[in-house]
This record gives C-alpha cells, sequence and structure tokens, in this order.
C-alpha cells in the first residue's frame, strides 16, 4: 500500500478524541503540542486526561461518541477498544470526509501515526508497510544517530526559540547557552544540555565539568577552558563574560558549561546579566546540582518522610566567623533537617566548631561525599563532633560535599 507521508498544521484545529483510556492518554500531550484544539469525548477518563481536562487544556464530552462528534473537525483519533464503537466512529469520519486514525486497527483507518523521534527543530517520522516493529527500529536507529553520531549536529544546529531572561523567541544573530553539566557522571546532564552542546560554536568550560563530555566536541569547536584563564577570580568572570558576549555578538552559538547546576554557586547569574547588558540572548539550561545528586549517590537522601522536612545548602568557602559571611550559623545550627555544605572542606574544622557552639548535638549524623558520580566517588560517614579529623584522617580531597543530618543514617 502506497501511503502519502504528510505534517499537519493543528494549531487551533479541532481534533476528536474518542475514548479516554491509555491509548488516549498516550496520544493527546503530541496533539496538545501541536497546538491542536483537542476535545475528547468519552464517559470516562483516565487520571492523567482528567488532568488535561481539569486545567482547559482539552475539552471533555462526558459521553458516548455520537455520529454529530465528527462535524467540523479537522482529525479523529480513535482510541477505543471495541471494534464496533471504533468502526461506527470511522464510518461518521468517511461520511464527513475527516481522516481518522485508529488505534485498534491502523490499516482500517484512513491515516495512521508514523513513529516519531524529535530532536530540536528535526522530527523524523518513519512509516511502514504493516509490520510497525520495523517503523519502530529505524526509528530507534535515527534517533541513536541524532543523539550520538554525525548527525547530532546537524539536527541540534537550531536550538529552538532562545529565550533571553523570560522574554519572547529569539531567532537572529547569536546566543548564549548556560549549560548545567551535572556533578561529575558524563551521563547526569540533560538532553537538552547534550542537545545543544552538540550544535556549539564556542565552549567555556569549567574546571568540574565532566571531560568525556568535551572528548566529543567537534573538531571545529572553540574551546576556552575558563579554569586556565591566567587572572584572579575577579579579573577571570570579567574575562569570562567578555568572551561569551564577543563570541555571541559575532553570530556564533556559545555553550556555557558548568559543573552541576549553573545557578547553584555557579556564578551564572552573572554571566546572565553580562549577556543581558549587552543584548545578548541567553537560555538557561538547568543541571543536576552536586548538592543533591553526590548526598544521593552516597547512599544519603536529602529529605527523608518522618527524618527531615527540610534541606539547606549553604557555601562554606567563606569561614563562620568572617565578617564577610552572608550564612546565619547560628540559625543553621538550631535546625532539624539536613545542611549540605558545598566547598566546605577546608573550612570544616571551623563550620563544625560554630555548629556545635551554637548547639547542633555533637552526635548528629554527617558525612563527606568526594567526587560524588565519578569512578574516584568516595564516601565517609562520621558524626558532626568527629567529622573534621575523620576527613583529615582519611585524605578527603575536593570537590566533595559535606551533610548533616538525621538523614546520614536514614538508609543506613
Ligand atoms: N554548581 C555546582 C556547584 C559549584 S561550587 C553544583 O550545582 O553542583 C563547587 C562545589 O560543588 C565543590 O566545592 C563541591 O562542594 C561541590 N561539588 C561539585 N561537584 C561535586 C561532586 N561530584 N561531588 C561532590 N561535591 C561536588
Amino acid at each position: 500500500m502506497n501511503l502519502y507521508p504528510l505534517a499537519l498544521r493543528l494549531t487551533d484545529r479541532r481534533v476528536l478524541v474518542v475514548g479516554g483510556g491509555a491509548v488516549a492518554t498516550r496520544r493527546v500531550p503530541a496533539l496538545l503540542a501541536a497546538g491542536a484544539r483537542v476535545e475528547v469525548v468519552a464517559p470516562e477518563l483516565t487520571p492523567a486526561l482528567r488532568a488535561h481536562a481539569d486545567a482547559g487544556r482539552v475539552t471533555w464530552h462526558a459521553r458516548r461518541f455520537a455520529a454529530a462528534d465528527v462535524d467540523g473537525a479537522w482529525l479523529i483519533q480513535v482510541a477505543v477498544d471495541d471494534p464496533v464503537a471504533a468502526a461506527q466512529v470511522s464510518e461518521a469520519a468517511e461520511r464527513a470526509r475527516v481522516f481518522c486514525v485508529r488505534a485498534d486497527d491502523r490499516t482500517a483507518a484512513t491515516a495512521w501515526t508514523p513513529a516519531v523521534t524529535r530532536h530540536g527543530a528535526v522530527t523524523v517520522a518513519v512509516t511502514d508497510d504493516g509490520d510497525r516493529r520495523r517503523a519502530l527500529a529505524v526509528r530507534d536507529i535515527v534517533a541513536a544517530a541524532l543523539e550520538d553520531g554525525p548527525l547530532a549536529a546537524a539536527a541540534g544546529a537550531a536550538p529552538g526559540p532562545v529565550t533571553a531572561a523570560g522574554d519572547g523567541p529569539v531567532t537572529v544573530g547569536g546566543h548564549v547557552a548556560l549549560v548545567g553539566a551535572g556533578p561529575g557522571d558524563p551521563e547526569l546532564i540533560t538532553v537538552k544540555g547534550r542537545r545543544l552542546l552538540a550544535a556549539a560554536d564556542v565552549v567555556v568550560a569549567d574546571r568540574l565539568v565532566p571531560g568525556m563530555l568535551l572528548g566529543e566536541l567537534r573538531a571545529e569547536v572553540e574551546f576556552v577552558d575558563a579554569a586556565k584563564i591566567p587572572y584572579g577570580p575577579a579579573a577571570a568572570q570579567e574575562e569570562i563574560n567578555r568572551i561569551l558576549v564577543e563570541r555571541a555578538q559575532a553570530g556564533r552559538f556559545v555553550v556555557r558549561l558548568k559543573g552541576g547546576d549553573p545557578f547553584v554557586f555557579g556564578r551564572g547569574g552573572e554571566e546572565v546579566v553580562a549577556c543581558a547588558k549587552a543584548g545578548v540572548p541567553v537560555t538557561v539550561v538547568p543541571g543536576v546540582t552536586s548538592s543533591i545528586a553526590a548526598p544521593a549517590l552516597g547512599g544519603i537522601p536529602v529529605t527523608h518522610r518522618g527524618v527531615a522536612h527540610e534541606f539547606t545548602v549553604v557555601s562554606g568557602h567563606v569561614p563562620p566567623d568572617d565578617p564577610s559571611s552572608l550564612v546565619d550559623w547560628a540559625a543553621l545550627a538550631r535546625l532539624r533537617g539536613t545542611l549540605v555544605v558545598l566547598m566546605g572542606l577546608k573550612n570544616l574544622p571551623r563550620i563544625a566548631a560554630r555548629l556545635l557552639a551554637e548547639g547542633r548535638a555533637g552526635d548528629t549524623p554527617a558525612a563527606v561525599v568526594q567526587e560524588g558520580s565519578t569512578d574516584a566517588q568516595r564516601v565517609l560517614r562520621s558524626t558532626l563532633r568527629e567529622v573534621a579529623d575523620a576527613v583529615t584522617e582519611a585524605g578527603i580531597r575536593p570537590p566533595a560535599v559535606v551533610v548533616i543530618g538525621d538523614v546520614v543514617t536514614a538508609l543506613a
């Protein structure tokens, strides 16, 4: 059978979905993503469909199908198991000359949906002559190639609408993406972060960015190692800002890759401000932060039912007694919940001493996770009273997070 492939522009067009079960649940999101005005006819809905209806994203007619439902529809999706009921819908669709997709028997319908994979601006749809598994297999091969292979850069080249701090879509000229690379395991970058990385003309990376991610860059990509900029920290940040703005203004797509999440002690905010001042659009792609991931991979949940209803993430790079410290250590000592300290190894003796002096119990469980999510990961368990000495004794090195609270022993 010769199918005629076609892509539909469904924005604001009425699409009728008959059925409210599992199949409809899987079909409706893509229709909504295409902007369709979805009307569901079904006596009952799954909770997920009910949520769409409650939020006003779909219109629900809580009854069985009636022939008049097809009137004014541009497309009909039949998502009912009962072949007699399904045939009734497709006959009505046929009479009204509306294309109709049938979940129960796709060859009995006037249209069927291809196997699809989407990568940024590129959508690949694979149809078949009746052997759905073959279409799915081909789709999977293409998807893998778009993810990793030589096609990745081509598909990623248009990273889609870019927003400047929440403004409308920007499509012209160069731009910057501030991408969280995750805590260390190269697989812990987000799908979007990886796609944008594959499309970058320029990559500016931090010290803590997983090296494996950088090994995948195309040869022609300009790579800037931010850790090697030879000034003090303040001047180096100015220099990074300058590089981001200048490359973007030259029309290039710059990915600023940062360890963990860009806005958790990552100075991402300063770079957003610098770009905004220069009129350069910025996309922010959040990352998996080490403050949650490193404890998790060390076997410590930052919250746990009945144990901790809060977790607080603080930077320990300024000692507690330093006048420039912005952390209220006395308040933190009064918390029952979890305290996660980043950049705190050097000052750990003073941090622990201060928490004890302010009243946190000495036998509060404490742990340190070094290089979480990497092959070099180490976990040390102790108590607040003893953790600083234990760290010295064990030779724990940065980067490491310190976790203080009863969650440390919650799963132990
Ligand atoms: N933006 C990063 C944090 C930057 S501050 C994030 O969201 O994860 C750098 C600190 O993060 C380090 O000093 C250390 O405390 C922590 N850190 C980063 N990666 C880590 C890892 N893999 N394991 C443990 N701690 C890590």
